[in-house]
């Protein structure tokens, strides 16, 4: 004889279609288990509780899936296919941001409303999708375009990885050999004082006719017209370019003094000791208050100093072990050792 298969446990129906869950072995029918779902989704809940009343199994995921399938044709007899999507979009919602630790762990990008977990030390955040990559406050979750925000506000602090990230140029720069800081700077000075400045009086025109194009465009105006008119005011978008190409000299010769200072502190071999890039990070992470980043670099560099011990440990006995010329000469004056000459 073939098993029935229990009634609805909420409407006590005898559907066709009925689901049995896996952990409890309560049923729903189709209506039933929806109604349930749409319920929970708009209380924000990601785990759904098994309508039986004493039971306190919750609903298995492959179950929720299950009632949330858009080709199942029976669940189409009680909801709309654009409401079923929205249940399960928003469901989906709701187990990502449960996942993520909740609510308030989690930040929507401003622009395209991807969702973002937690990550410590990152405040600054970047959208990860590549047309969107906007970049936000993860405290007060609004657009920022720089790191000013940071600056300016007393309640959103820049995170120690965020530090570390932007500060990358600066930490290359702090690590190189003089020598190659000397080597690399007819380089920089061509960077700073022509491909800068050249950048600056090209791009303007360029970023600024794309710009009054895709505003033409909008405006429906003719595609021909457009142009013409674009062409016609490039020459005064170039002397405008060339302009502000010359104002950025100023803040070029101010990048090229900051180098030029750096790389002659560095040929100081006692102001390059104090040159530590971590002791200067630690510094400025001490003056913030970022006590954890401090801590990491403070740890980071005993790891560092211990590895140079060890370094200088294993090359005192490696010259031990084979006396060179001046180490015999050495030894000679020593009344400890014993080195026989010949
Ligand atoms: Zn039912
Ligand atoms: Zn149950
Ligand atoms: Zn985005
Ligand atoms: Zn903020």
């Amino acid at each position: 004889m073939e098993a029935v298969a229990p009634r609805c446990t909420v409407c006590k129906g005898n559907d066709e279609w009925r689901l049995q869950m896996r952990d409890c072995g309560h049923t729903v029918c189709a209506a039933c288990g929806l109604s349930l779902l749409k319920q929970s989704v708009k209380l924000g809940k990601a785990r759904v509780k098994c309508p039986k009343r004493k039971c306190t199994a919750r609903i298995h995921p492959n179950d929720v899936d299950a009632l949330l399938d858009e080709h199942n044709r029976v669940l189409l007899h009680h909801i709309t296919a654009e409401d079923l999507i929205w249940l399960r979009e928003e469901n989906m919602k709701n187990v990502m941001t449960y996942a993520l630790g909740g609510a308030s762990r989690i930040r929507r990008c401003p622009n395209c409303h991807e969702m973002y977990g937690q990550r410590p030390g990152c405040n600054y955040v970047r959208c990860a999708d590549s047309r969107c990559q906007t970049k936000f406050c993860w405290t007060c979750g609004k657009e920022q375009t720089s790191w000013q925000h940071f600056g300016n506000n007393e309640m959103c602090r820049v995170g120690w990885d965020d530090i570390w990230q932007g500060t990358w140029l600066f930490r290359c720069l702090l690590t190189t050999n003089p020598c190659c800081l000397i080597c690399i700077s007819p380089i920089v000075w061509l960077l700073f004082f022509i491909c800068i400045p050249l950048y600056v009086w090209f791009s303007f025109p360029y970023y600024t006719g794309r710009r009054l194009l895709r505003w033409m465009r909008e405006k429906s105006c003719n595609e021909k017209v457009a142009i013409a008119i674009i062409v016609l005011i490039t020459p005064l978008f170039l002397a405008i370019g060339m302009v502000l190409a010359l104002l950025s000299m100023f803040w070029v010769l101010g990048l090229w003094y900051a180098f030029a200072v750096l790389t002659l502190c560095k040929c100081i071999p006692i102001v390059n000791k104090a040159f530590d890039l971590l002791d200067l990070l630690q510094c400025f992470a001490g003056l913030v208050g970022l006590d954890e980043w401090r801590k990491i670099i403070r740890d980071s560099k005993e790891q560092r100093e211990l590895m140079h011990i060890d370094k200088d440990h294993r090359n005192a006995e490696r010259n031990e072990r084979f006396p060179e010329p001046l180490g015999t000469h050495f030894a000679l004056h020593s009344p400890l050792l014993k080195v026989s000459t010949c």
